[in-house]
């Protein structure tokens, strides 16, 4: 590769006078003649060396003055001079030229050498500066960069009246997977995300700003393409990133979240602007089932208590402050309770009953809902025991499974282990899933629940009709229920659409050979408009809350 100089003279000389010497080296010459020139022309073409050339009526004082604009340059400089002292040239160099050159006294061999040394020594700034500006791991542009490039966009898009939407997106409890699966690993999931990420966003810049943390900004000419292509980038990631990361030979569920926020005024500052993509992707957390969401100011505030859960949820676990609560399923053929669910609560020896909205979504957040979640099978082990022994018999016990407990790779196993310890009789066991944690597709979901359902346990959808469906895994899956969500049943039979759905949904469920449980049964005419459109069991206040094990055995008696 030629060195490329950018000479800097007024004159014509200094090109001339360096085409006249025998350089051993290739060069590509380029010259400019006044100070603004140069700075435009460094930017556009990033030469390794100028030159410049200080005629001899140039005073000391007036070289001097090039100094502000020199030091912006990331260039190295060399002066070459006819008439100053050794002494004034030695004053310059010490200022701001990185050689100073005597044109009279030079031979070819110095011209050779400063060359050779100058573009080294430019090549090893842009090394640094492109390192300055990169994340070594993935080779993203890193945390500097985003925050130049997200303040220039600001302020474009102030001048040009156009909008932008931040992304913000991290892998949920990556320090498990790291502590899990090792250090090496943890580097391959960045690596393997950041090639999904570069796949779904095409051209718009992608940041690693820390461990786990990426950033993209999308800019448009108007809010409306900016929002289009925000939407459309979103679809692509939900397709692209949430198939399972095969690391290690092995299949990885990875649960990524996204938040995003827009700005069409560039008053906003860098600062909150990252802080509004980085609640929206809390939420995205927090909200149960949910990969993604777009900030919004009321909803965005973050729960001031989450830390103190954190620490409170081991230490409820270590001191058995948490319950579970059974609420009868009532059958509409026989009007006989035949089951239940298990719901958990949470008696905290200050704040009294915590319900399980205030905890559940914080403990998926943590992961400390896999914990949780093996403590509630193994205690409705316990309970069912506890039933039988009282001389009842239930035909179903359903305890819920959160989809962040498959991110467990001993989910299946040790869930067998449970059962086998405490005898429990998995004909009875049934698991309640959402459609979220079916929704990933994932062969390691559906090998865990294969496992499970190889060894006699039913599972269940619970709030059906509130996600995504695929109707061919719901064929694929051992699944023996639907349960039709409350917010169906609430507006029966008054609310025509309602009615229809969960008709359909009955429909539906039969020609699967499935049963189908409705949620949230609290009127009269409600459970009447279930028994007259065929549905098989119900649950609600209707009947009963959730109550205590004692209270349900004494229900199950007077029965
Ligand atoms: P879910 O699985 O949909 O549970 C049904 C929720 O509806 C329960 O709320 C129950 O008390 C409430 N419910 C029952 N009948 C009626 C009714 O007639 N009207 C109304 N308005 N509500 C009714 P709960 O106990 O507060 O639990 C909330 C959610 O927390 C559950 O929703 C479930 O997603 C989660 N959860 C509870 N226990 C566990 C657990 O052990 N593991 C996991 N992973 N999640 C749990
Ligand atoms: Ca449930
Ligand atoms: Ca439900």
């Amino acid at each position: 590769m030629p060195i490329k100089i950018l000479i800097f003279s007024p004159q014509s000389r200094m090109k001339e006078l360096l085409e006249s010497r025998r350089l051993q080296l290739d060069v590509e010459l380029d010259s400019v003649d006044n100070l603004d020139a140069l700075a435009h022309r460094v930017a556009e073409t990033h030469p390794d060396i100028i030159w410049i050339y200080a005629c001899p009526q140039q005073t000391l004082s007036s070289l001097d003055s090039y100094s502000p604009y020199l030091h912006k340059l990331p260039t190295p400089v060399v002066l070459a001079y006819e008439n100053i002292t050794l002494e004034e040239g030695n004053q310059l160099l010490a200022a701001s030229f990185s050689d100073v050159i005597s044109l009279e006294n030079a031979s070819d061999d110095t011209f050779n050498r400063s060359f050779r040394l100058l573009s080294k020594i430019s090549h090893k700034n842009a090394e640094l500066n492109t390192l300055r500006h990169t994340d070594l791991l993935t080779s993203l542009q890193n945390r500097a960069s985003f925050y130049t490039r997200l303040q220039q966009d600001l302020d474009r898009i102030h001048v040009d009246s156009g909008a932008l939407a931040l992304f913000s997106l991290d892998i949920d409890n990556f320090k498990a997977f790291n502590q899990r699966m090792g250090y090496t690993a943890g580097d391959q999931l960045l690596l393997d995300l950041k090639n999904r990420i570069l796949n779904c966003a095409q051209n718009f810049p992608v940041f690693r700003t820390a461990g786990d943390e990426f950033f993209i900004i999308i800019t448009g000419l108007s809010f409306e393409t900016t929002k289009e292509a925000a939407n459309h980038l979103l679809e692509t990631m939900t397709s692209l990133l949430f198939a399972s990361f095969n690391i290690a030979e092995q299949d990885n569920v990875i649960g990524i979240s996204i938040g995003v926020t827009f700005s069409s005024e560039s008053r906003a500052s860098i600062d909150a602007l990252t802080n509004q993509a980085n609640q929206a992707r809390c939420r995205a957390k927090r909200v149960h089932g949910c990969s993604f969401s777009i900030y919004e100011p009321e909803k965005d505030v973050v729960p001031v208590n989450d830390g103190l859960l954190e620490s409170d949820i081991w230490t409820a676990l270590k001191q058995k402050q948490f319950e579970l609560y059974y609420q009868p399923r009532v059958d509409l053929h026989s009007g006989e309770i035949v089951g239940a669910e298990a719901l958990m609560r949470w008696n905290h020896p200050l704040r009294g009953l915590i319900m399980p909205d205030d905890f559940i979504p914080v403990s998926e957040h943590t992961g400390q809902i896999i914990p949780m979640g093996f403590w509630a099978i193994f205690q409705s082990g316990r309970d069912l025991k506890t039933i039988k022994e009282a001389g009842f018999s239930l035909s179903k016990l359903s305890v819920n499974l959160s989809f962040r407990q498959f991110q467990d790779d001993h989910l299946a196993q040790t869930i067998h282990r449970i059962i086998e310890k405490e005898k429990i009789d998995t004909r009875i066991l049934e698991f309640e899933l959402t459609e979220s944690a079916l929704f990933s597709d994932d062969l390691h979901v559906q090998s865990s629940i294969g496992e499970l359902s190889k060894i006699g346990i039913d599972f269940s959808l619970d709030d059906f009709g509130t996600g995504y469906s695929s109707f061919a895994l719901l064929q694929k899956l051992p699944i023996s229920a639907l349960k039709i969500d409350r917010s169906f049943v609430a507006k029966l039979p008054e609310s025509s659409d309602d009615a229809e759905i969960v008709r359909a949904i009955i429909n539906l469920a039969h020609n699967l050979n499935m049963g189908v449980v409705a949620e949230g049964v609290e009127t009269k005419a409600q459970l009447e408009f279930l028994i007259q459109n065929g549905c098989d069991q119900v649950q609600g206040y209707f009947f009963s809350p959730p109550v205590q094990l004692e209270k349900f055995m004494k229900m199950l008696k007077t029965h």
